[in-house]
């Protein structure tokens, strides 16, 4: 489906244009972005269109949950790229505010979602969940859609944005989307173009190695048994594991020993790359 796609930079307009529809009695979708569009993003695109009458698409490269080491000056940007694969995905709207519409002089607020934000990746990137807590209720709060759609590729990040609009009363549903990936099994993102013709060789066995595990575990091997061969045979092949885990699904809790239902989250450096991927236990057919 192609469409034409509106493009707006400010709340004032974003406002404007979700108002109409709903006046309309119309539904709305919104799918927040770092942009660098690829067919992950499509996809939610694609399911928002399937759940409401319109879709509203963001792109804000947030400079808030970025770690000072981190890549927010080389983060891939490429607007009218971009627009054009929202567009073909169906999104009528695009918003992209410039960091001034986002933070104005003297911005003070910040929005923290404790407990499930403490392991995993937030171990890792201290301040990184505060940001993507502190924009995402900015961006609900500016579209006001009826649901937010956000993937199931960054795992703890849709948890965290489910607790946040759970403790927070927004009247937004949040629905994750499923991961997409390369026919090699490797999740799409936008950080997999830093690889190397080498790296992205290597790169789909973080998937293969986890989807491993996940079958081991749902024969009965221990969490402990399943994450330590996984974990050899990353560094083995020249990741530098961060964290390699199996969580309580719904809580992120820390399972060990034999479990039934779970999920497991990896986080793996290649090269200066660190690419992140989970799986559900039981793993999907
Ligand atoms: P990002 O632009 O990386 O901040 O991602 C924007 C949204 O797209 C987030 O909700 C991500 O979880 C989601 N996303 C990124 N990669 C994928 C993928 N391979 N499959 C599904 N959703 C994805």
């Amino acid at each position: 489906m192609s469409t034409e796609l509106e493009i707006v930079r400010t709340v004032a307009d974003l406002r404007a244009r979700v108002a109409a529809w709903h006046a309309r009695g119309e539904t709305v979708a919104m799918v927040p972005t770092m942009g660098a569009i690829h067919e992950g993003h499509m996809s939610l695109v694609q399911q928002a269109n399937r759940l409401a009458g319109h879709v509203v698409a963001s792109i804000f490269v947030n400079p808030l949950q970025f770690g000072p080491n981190e890549d927010f000056a080389a983060y891939p940007r490429g607007k009218a790229r971009d627009a054009a694969l929202l567009a073909q995905a169906g999104a009528a709207l695009l918003f992209t505010p410039n960091a001034n519409e986002m933070y104005p002089e003297g911005f003070a607020t910040k929005v923290h979602v404790a407990g499930i934000t403490g392991g995993l990746c937030g171990a890792t990137r201290p301040d990184h969940f505060d940001g993507v807590a502190t924009v995402v209720t900015k961006l609900l709060l500016q579209c006001t859609p009826d649901i937010a759609i956000f993937g199931e590729k960054d795992y703890q990040q849709l948890l965290v944005i489910q607790r946040l609009v759970r403790d927070l009363n927004v009247p937004i549903e949040i629905v994750g989307g499923p991961i997409v990936r390369e026919p090699d099994g490797l999740a799409l993102s936008s950080r997999n173009a830093y690889l190397s013709a080498e790296e992205r060789e290597t790169a789909p066995l973080l998937h293969a190695a986890i989807q491993q595990a996940s079958h081991e575990l749902a024969a009965g091997l221990s969490a402990e048994q399943a994450l330590e061969s996984a974990r050899a045979a990353l560094e083995a092949a020249g990741f530098r594991v961060d964290y390699l885990e199996a969580r309580d699904p719904e809580t992120l809790a820390p399972l060990s020993g034999p479990v039934a239902s779970a999920r497991i989250l990896v986080a793996a450096f290649l090269g200066k790359t660190r690419l992140i991927d989970n799986v559900p236990v039981p793993p999907q057919a």
